[in-house]
């Protein structure tokens, strides 16, 4: 069993150091909030004082914070990096969701030095994390990745080695662009259909068994009552925050110009999304979407 220090223990990072614990690892765990740390400390871990305290003589680092100016600052820039206290033989798996290119330059910085950085972010959500169900997309060497593995399965159940350095980050913004683009489409389509007078439980059969099929249909009905426990059926409480899906249009877009690569369906998904959270639904579940089609 291993030694892990977790640093950032949100509603993701909280349940997923809390995982670790049951998988049997020795978790010595930080948060910039004290309530946060005595969670994980109620379910078995250890609380650190600081994440050097965290970080210092462990086999594994787990991070979980919100952008990429938080995990260049802890590892490289801010007051006390933890580049100059990890041990040489120390992983560091982040598994925020940050652009690539900090991701990239965080792990050439460690690389420098003889540290092992690697990129792993998830999907699957607050639900996924406490279930420890999560896909986790790891960018790294095979040889970092095999290391990371057996940590990441105490956490995830389908763990991804998507690339090198940053190709963890690639994909998961890849795949949150097109999760835009498929919840945006389908909204617009459900709506035409109501406006048109259909049933849009009908009209969503009828395209689940055609080729307008996809896992919004599937899994995430954004139409109110359509589908059982999904938030559209909870006044578009839990799930997948807007403000979340707007900051991962965000990356992706960032990486679309860096590559010149164009994606103009991107593009609308995430006006859509900046219009949605404009108009002061941030905090919805990123299904909600189809309010904008109705409101219009
Ligand atoms: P959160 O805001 O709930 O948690 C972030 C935690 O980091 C907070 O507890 C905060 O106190 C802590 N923190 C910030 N700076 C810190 C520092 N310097 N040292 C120690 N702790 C620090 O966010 P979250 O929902 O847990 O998301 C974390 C990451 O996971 C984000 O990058 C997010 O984009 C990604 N993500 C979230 C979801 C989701 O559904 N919430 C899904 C997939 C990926």
């Amino acid at each position: 069993m291993a030694t892990i220090g977790f640093i950032g223990l949100g509603n993701m990072g909280g349940p997923m150091a809390i995982n670790l614990v049951k998988g049997g690892h020795t978790v010595k765990a930080f948060d910039l909030s004290t309530d946060a740390i005595a969670r994980v400390v109620d379910a078995g871990g250890q609380g650190a004082d600081t994440a050097i305290a965290a970080a210092t003589d462990v086999d594994f680092v787990v991070s979980m914070l919100p952008a990429g100016k938080h995990v260049e600052g802890l590892y490289l820039t801010g007051d006390a990096p933890l580049f100059d206290v990890v041990r040489k033989d120390t992983l560091i798996i982040d598994s925020s969701t940050i652009d690539a290119a900090t991701a990239q330059r965080v792990a050439a910085a460690g690389a420098e030095r003889g540290i092992d950085f690697i990129d792993a972010p998830v999907s699957g959500g607050v639900g996924g994390a406490v279930a420890g169900t999560l896909a986790f997309m790891t960018g790294g060497s095979d040889a970092q990745f095999a290391k990371a593995k057996p940590i990441l399965e105490c956490m995830g159940k389908n763990i991804f080695h998507a690339g090198d350095a940053g190709a963890g980050q690639i994909a998961k913004a890849c795949n949150n662009m097109m999760l835009a683009i498929l919840m945006s489409g389908t909204a617009e389509v459900l709506n035409m259909g109501m406006k048109n007078g259909m049933d849009p439980a009908v009209l969503s059969e009828i395209m689940k068994q055609s080729s307008g099929n996809n896992w919004a249909l599937q899994v995430y009905n954004p139409v109110p009552g359509v589908m059982e426990g999904v938030p559209s059926s909870n006044d578009y409480q839990g799930g997948f925050q807007v403000d979340l899906m707007f900051k991962d249009l965000g990356l992706a877009a960032d990486l679309s110009h860096a590559s010149a690569s164009p994606t103009p369906m991107g593009m609308s998904a995430k006006s859509l999304y900046a219009l949605h959270k404009a108009n002061g639904n941030g905090g919805l579940d990123f299904s909600s979407i189809l309010r904008m089609y109705q409101d219009s």
